[in-house]
């Protein structure tokens, strides 16, 4: 840890990002500007509490401004005259770049987040190709015609919704940041983008590679702040068409109030608390080995995560034994740390929160099986918490029902496959959910039962930019990635042409 920390200059790491007065700015209009009433917000490493920047902290009054600049340039600016084909071109050359820095992209993020490199490696190369994949579909047509009766002719074209706000959370920042603008921009649309408060690094340095290749000012704004302050004013501000949201289902809730000033179009991604069902004619190492990956990649801060492990009574004992045989050797440490397996918490109160958690599971009457608490040692500093897992839990626990978002997997057993499904939709969420067996007919059948939007068989947590990616109940509203995630950024117009041009003969008069 001492070692690694040594090796971690954070200054080295940031040396490419903007400073006004020794302070990271936003980036409003094509230009950097400090916040407009002068706040700043220090960013500390999550893995050993030490400040690494400080960066400016935006309230509503920044907010407004990056909304007026990409009203103008979504109105009157270049941008919306500009060809398909050129839009994609400029958003190509953004991907080329990123991959270009891919080295810097994931320290600045392992740096910011805490996660390993192993893992900000994987979301710097899916950005870039995230990029790619929307800049393709950019030049692609999407209308249709329609057989009316004659004397008309109907069709449809897809056109940019507008000004749209995009509020992020901390858990993949450069990956959410891309998941935004790139369907947005291709498909026309102008953009205020607000990080998370605690992880703006990689957005701001996303930034100077739109103002790199010219993008027109305006035309991509990213706000720093708290959410009730900035967050708050993009949601709810009546010249944002659209506001697309991910982070937590409280947190969509209150911006869905919000948008109803102008009834912007909303996007929700939400939280989860996905179920992993594993039978006991699974394939025993492949189902264990994506139980580790599925709660405990990037510290279980996904929402996605398999935090649920519904486990066949008889395979029960075997399958755990193995499981936490494999946690307790899960390598926790600095990001840097080529090492390091998992990473710490984002934050201190984050980490309280997952402790409160730990805790709540011990009081209800889970047995805990390992982990449970925060590590110490060299690792006293950071926000680390030993990967833990409960069993005995019963279905009304609350460690079974709420969103942990840390390394903690409940077990729950059961009997046969009704029981199975019955437990796996047994919340209010319906993110994701993975079966694992051997007979591929119950495969199917327990996956077409779960009511979820993001599923899998035999595995865990693959994403690809080509599929659509949300949530059933209160998991979210919308899908993002694909040709969904660009339809989300359109709105469909309906033109019809008479071929016959005469007077209708409606009224008499
Ligand atoms: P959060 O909801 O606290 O914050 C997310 C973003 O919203 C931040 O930028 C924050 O500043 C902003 N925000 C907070 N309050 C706001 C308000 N009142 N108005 C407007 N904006 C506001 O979530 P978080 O703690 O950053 O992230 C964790 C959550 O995100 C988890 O619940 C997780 O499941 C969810 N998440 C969902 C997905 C998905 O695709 N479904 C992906 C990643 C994370």
């Amino acid at each position: 840890m001492q070692t690694t920390d040594r090796i971690v200059n954070a200054d080295e790491i940031l040396k490419d990002l903007p400073r006004i007065n020794g302070v990271v700015p936003m980036y409003v209009d094509g230009n950097w500007r400090l916040a407009a009433e002068g706040d700043r917000r220090e960013l500390d490493n999550p893995a050993n509490g030490r400040v690494i920047a400080t960066v400016a902290e935006g309230t509503a009054a920044d907010a407004e401004a990056a909304i007026l600049a990409a009203r103008r340039a979504f109105d009157e600016g270049p941008w919306g005259s500009m060809s398909a084909a050129d839009r994609a071109a400029l958003l190509f050359k953004l991907a080329d770049a990123i991959d270009a820095h891919r080295d810097e992209f994931m320290r600045i993020e392992t740096l910011n987040n805490g996660k390993p490199l192993r893992e900000t490696e994987y979301d710097a190369v899916d950005a870039a190709n995230c990029f790619r994949y929307y800049a393709g579909l950019a030049t692609k047509p999407h209308g249709q015609t329609f057989d009316v009766p004659a004397p008309s002719q109907t069709f449809t074209v897809r056109e940019p919704i507008g000004v749209c706000g995009q509020i992020i959370p901390w858990n993949y920042p450069l990956l959410m940041a891309t998941w935004k603008l790139a369907p947005a921009l291709a498909a026309g649309n102008v953009c205020v983008l607000k990080p998370s408060e605690l992880t703006p690094l990689s957005a701001i340095r996303l930034a100077t590679l739109f103002e790199q290749f010219e993008f027109p000012p305006g035309v991509v704004n990213i706000v720093l702040g708290a959410g009730a302050t900035v967050g708050h004013a993009i949601a709810a501000s009546t010249l944002v068409d659209k506001v697309a949201f991910t982070g937590g289902t409280k947190t969509g809730r209150s911006i869905m109030t919000d948008a109803t000033t102008n009834l912007k179009k909303i996007s929700l991604e939400l939280g989860g608390k996905s179920p992993n069902v594993v039978f006991a004619d699974a394939n025993f190492d492949t189902a264990v080995d994506y139980a580790l990956f599925g709660i405990f990649a990037n510290a279980g801060q996904v929402c996605s995560a398999g935090s649920r492990l519904i486990v066949e009574r008889s395979l029960h004992d075997r399958f755990l034994e193995r499981l936490v045989e494999r946690t307790k050797k899960i390598r926790v440490g600095n990001g840097f740390d080529p090492q390091t397996e998992m990473g710490p918490i984002i934050s201190s109160v984050h980490r309280e929160r997952v402790e409160d958690y730990i805790g709540t599971g011990r009081a209800e009457g889970a047995k805990l099986l390992c982990g449970g608490g925060r590590l110490g040692g060299a690792l006293a500093d950071g926000n680390f918490i030993a990967p833990t897992i409960f069993d005995d839990t019963s279905p009304s626990m609350r460690i079974v029902q709420e969103e942990i978002f840390g390394p903690v997997l409940v077990v729950q057993t059961f009997e046969n496959e009704a029981q199975a499904i019955a437990l796996a939709n047994d919340t209010i969420y319906g993110l994701a959910g993975a079966v694992f067996t051997q007979d591929i007919a119950k495969a199917h059948r327990v996956i077409r039962k779960m009511r979820a939007g993001i599923t899998w068989i035999n595995t865990y947590h693959p994403t690809y930019n080509e599929a659509p990616w949300g949530g059933y109940k209160q998991s979210g509203i919308g899908r993002e990635l694909g040709t969904y995630g660009y339809d989300a950024y359109t709105e469909v117009k309906q033109i019809n042409v008479n071929l016959d041009v005469e007077p209708s003969g409606w009224f008499s008069g």
